[in-house]
C-alpha cells in the first residue's frame, strides 16, 4: 500500500469499516499502515482528498476527518450524498469493507489554535464532520467549552446524533448542543440563529457546511456581534460563477489533448476525468501545485489564495479552481 503514482501525494489505504450514519451518509474507517502513520498524522478539522472513478476517468473530492487524533485510533471520513453528485454517491454505493481508496495525507487550516479555548461551532448537514473532530479533541484533551448550533433538514438526517447526545451527557458543563431542524422551524435565517449565538459572541466561531448555510451562519454571527476576524469558515462547495460548455486543449508531458469541458466544472476535474495525471494537491486554491499556463482563451478562478499579479502576468492559473469563460481554452503544463 504505497504511493500510487510518482509525483502525486496519493496513497492507497484500506477501508476497515463502513458505518451507515443516516439514510444518506456513510462513514469510512480507514486503516493507516505503520509506514504511513507519520504522513497521515492530522489535527482536528483537517480533510483528505479522495480519488474515485467518475466521468470515464477519476475525480478527486475533499472529505473532512470526523475522527479525532486524540480519541480515535483509525482515521474516519463521513460522506453525505449530494443529489446527482458523482463522488459522494459512488462512495456511498460502492465502498465496502476491504476496499482500497487513493487518498492524500490530511491538509487544511480549519483547526483551533488551542484546545483550551472556548469555541462557538456552527454546522450545517455534513458540515458536522470536522466540527465533530474538534469537539472530541477539545473535550478529551483540552479545557475549552463548546457551544454547537447544528442545522439539518429533519431528525433523520442528523449525523452523529447519538454520539453528540452521549458527549453532552458526559460533559454537561462544557458542551451545549442546539439542533435546528428545517422540518420543524423552516430553513434558518440569520435573524433566527443570531439569538442562539449571542451568549457566546466573545468566542472564536467555526462555521462549516454547504455554501447556503455558510451565508446564513455569517449573517447570524454578524447580528450576534461576533467580530468577522474571529470567524473561521470551511465551505463544502464553492459557488461557481456562471460558465459555458467549452473545449480544453491541454498540453501535458509533451502531448496535447482536446477535452470537452462541461459548464461549471473545474479544469482539474476535466483533465483527471480524461484519465490524465496532472499535478495537484490541495484542490482549494491554496497551494499552487496544479498551476499551469494559459495559452489561449480565458478562465475564471473560483478561489485563489496563492497566485499573485506577476503570476497572472505570466499566464499562470490554478487548474483546480478554473472554470471556462471562453468556448476554447488552451493550457500547458510543459
Ligand atoms: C475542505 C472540504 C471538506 C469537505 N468535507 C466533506 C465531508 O466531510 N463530508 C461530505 O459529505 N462532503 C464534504 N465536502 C464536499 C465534498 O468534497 C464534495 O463536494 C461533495 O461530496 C459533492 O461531490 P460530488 O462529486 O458528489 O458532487 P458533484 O458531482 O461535484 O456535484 C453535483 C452537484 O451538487 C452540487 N454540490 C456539490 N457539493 C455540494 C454540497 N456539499 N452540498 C450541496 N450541493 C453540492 C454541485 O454544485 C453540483 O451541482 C467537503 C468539501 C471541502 C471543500
Amino acid at each position: 500500500m504505497g504511493e500510487t503514482r510518482p509525483g502525486l501525494p496519493f496513497h492507497r489505504l484500506r477501508v476497515a469499516r463502513v458505518i451507515a450514519e443516516t439514510a444518506d451518509a456513510r462513514s469510512l474507517v480507514l486503516s493507516v499502515p505503520p509506514a504511513l502513520a507519520a504522513e497521515f498524522g492530522y489535527r482536528p478539522g483537517q480533510y483528505l482528498t479522495v480519488r474515485v472513478p467518475g466521468g470515464g476517468g477519476t475525480v478527486a473530492r475533499c472529505y473532512s476527518l470526523s475522527s479525532s487524533p486524540h480519541t480515535d485510533t483509525d482515521l474516519k471520513i463521513t460522506v453525505k450524498r449530494v443529489r446527482d453528485g458523482q463522488a459522494s454517491n459512488w462512495i456511498c454505493d460502492h465502498v465496502e469493507p476491504g476496499a482500497e481508496l487513493d487518498l492524500t495525507p490530511p491538509a487544511g487550516e480549519f483547526t483551533p489554535a488551542s484546545l483550551d479555548d472556548d469555541l462557538l461551532l456552527l454546522a450545517g448537514g455534513s458540515g458536522i464532520t470536522p466540527v465533530m473532530a474538534i469537539i472530541k479533541s477539545v473535550l478529551a484533551q483540552g479545557r475549552g467549552r463548546l457551544a454547537l448550533v447544528y442545522a439539518n433538514r429533519d431528525a433523520g438526517s442528523v449525523i452523529f446524533a447519538g454520539e453528540l447526545a452521549a458527549l453532552r451527557e458526559r460533559h454537561p458543563d462544557r458542551l451545549t448542543v442546539t439542533h435546528w431542524l428545517d422540518h420543524e422551524r423552516g430553513a434558518p435565517r440569520g435573524e433566527d440563529l443570531a439569538p442562539l449565538l449571542r451568549p457566546y459572541a466573545r468566542r472564536e466561531a467555526f462555521v462549516c457546511g454547504p455554501e447556503p448555510f455558510v451565508v446564513v451562519a455569517r449573517q447570524a454571527l454578524e447580528r450576534a456581534g461576533v467580530a468577522p476576524q474571529r470567524v473561521r469558515v470551511e465551505r463544502f462547495e464553492s459557488m461557481l460563477p456562471t460558465t459555458l460548455d467549452a473545449t480544453a486543449e491541454v498540453t501535458l508531458d509533451g502531448q496535447t489533448h482536446r477535452l470537452a469541458w462541461p459548464a461549471g466544472t473545474r479544469l482539474l476535474d476535466v483533465i483527471m476525468s480524461a484519465g490524465l495525471n496532472p499535478p495537484f494537491s490541495c484542490r482549494q486554491g491554496n497551494c499552487g501545485t496544479c498551476a499551469c499556463r494559459l495559452v489561449d482563451g480565458d478562465v475564471e478562478l473560483v478561489r485563489n489564495e496563492v497566485l499573485e499579479e506577476e503570476d497572472f502576468a505570466e499566464g499562470y492559473i490554478l487548474a483546480c479552481q478554473a472554470v471556462a469563460r471562453t468556448g476554447r481554452v488552451a493550457v500547458t503544463y510543459d
